[in-house]
């Protein structure tokens, strides 16, 4: 199919200024990095997404959905194929009414639901919770990615995951486009992952239970988190966060700095000297770096103290 009909078609579909081709994935990453996708659409509803998840699956173009990038590396060669990215434009947040009585928000079990759509930022999630104090969602507040990439990764932060406030999901099924909701304990939720991925999902929204709190108790500990972050992380520099999983008994930073490489660099991808877990991109690092950096890395860790590091961080396009 020629490139015209298919993004006059996706165009139809999500909008003209919702389309484009030749997208560079450095503009969607929170690493800075990656080069251009063929096509690049942002719906704003469940039935756009529909209409371009049919769309694309009838026409045999691949397709990859994002969030807001902030755990991949995309290849320097780009993404053959569509990527589809849910942010900014699908994130409704909105109460659930519970089951106590009219009007209430609260259920019997003192509860509060919230409903956010699978592009809402956590932060967004994290501030639109303590407004309305509620509790349990600090943790995720200073996570910079979206609830749908939250729930596929189970993101978490501070001795809590996205798992343990998460109630159900709905999701579409990349293959038919066709939605199910799905309950958080069939999800398979483990450390940084879910069955999502490997189920074909596509995350619609999320339910979340919360429970009504203080709300200057609430917004001092989300402003603590912050304040931790900033102490620790590298945030002045373009990153995906953790770059490599925790290896079980060990801490990644730590095996990484032990084993000399805090500073360590290839081209403009370097390990930070303020957390060495974190690799980042001191302007011009290519996705080529990045590789060459975490392949020397892991290698200098299992040479030296027989840890095998995997990477967090997601790859795409190679
Ligand atoms: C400075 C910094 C700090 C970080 N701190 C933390 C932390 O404390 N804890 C933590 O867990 N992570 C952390 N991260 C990593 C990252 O923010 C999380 O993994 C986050 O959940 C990713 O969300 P995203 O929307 O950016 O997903 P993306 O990076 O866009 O995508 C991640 C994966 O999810 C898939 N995906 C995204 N959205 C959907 C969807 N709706 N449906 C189906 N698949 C989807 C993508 O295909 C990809 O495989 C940090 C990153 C940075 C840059």
């Amino acid at each position: 199919m020629a490139r015209e009909e298919l993004l006059a078609g996706l165009a139809e579909i999500a909008g003209a200024e919702n389309v484009c081709t030749n997208e560079q994935m450095s503009r969607h990453t929170t690493f800075r990095i990656g080069g251009a996708a063929d096509y690049f659409v942002a719906p704003a509803s469940a039935e756009e997404l529909q209409g371009v998840v049919r769309f694309l699956n009838k026409r045999d173009v691949p397709f990859y959905v994002i969030g807001n990038g902030s755990n991949l590396l995309v290849s320097d060669r780009g993404i053959r194929g569509a990527v589809v990215q849910l942010y900014g434009r699908f994130s409704r947040i909105e109460v659930l009414h519970a089951d106590s009585g009219c009007g209430s928000a609260v259920d019997k079990a003192g509860r509060v639901y919230l409903l956010a759509q699978a592009g809402a930022s956590l932060a967004a999630v994290g501030s639109y919770a303590a407004e309305l104090s509620l509790e349990g969602f600090e943790f995720a507040s200073g996570i910079p990615g979206t609830v749908g990439g939250a729930v596929v990764m189970n993101a978490g932060a501070y001795g809590r995951e996205i798992k343990d406030v998460l109630v159900r999901a709905t999701v579409m099924e990349k293959a038919t486009g066709n939605v199910l909701e799905v309950d958080a304990e069939d999800m398979d939720f483990d450390y940084r992952t879910s069955s999502v991925e490997g189920n074909g999902w596509i995350v619609l929204d999320a339910v979340i239970a919360l429970k009504p709190g203080n709300r200057r108790q609430i917004q001092e500990y989300m402003a603590q988190l912050a304040e931790s972050r900033r102490q620790k992380q590298p945030l002045n520099y373009p990153s995906a966060g953790s770059t490599f999983k925790r290896p079980e008994g060990h801490f990644a930073g730590k095996l990484i700095e032990d084993a000399g490489f805090k500073g360590f660099s290839a081209g403009g991808a370097q390990i930070s000297e303020k957390h060495a877990g974190f690799v980042i991109n001191t302007g011009n690092a290519s996705a080529k770096d990045v590789i060459e950096l975490t392949d020397r890395v892991a290698a200098g860790v299992f040479e030296r103290y027989g840890v095998k590091l995997e990477l967090e961080i997601r790859l795409l396009g190679f």
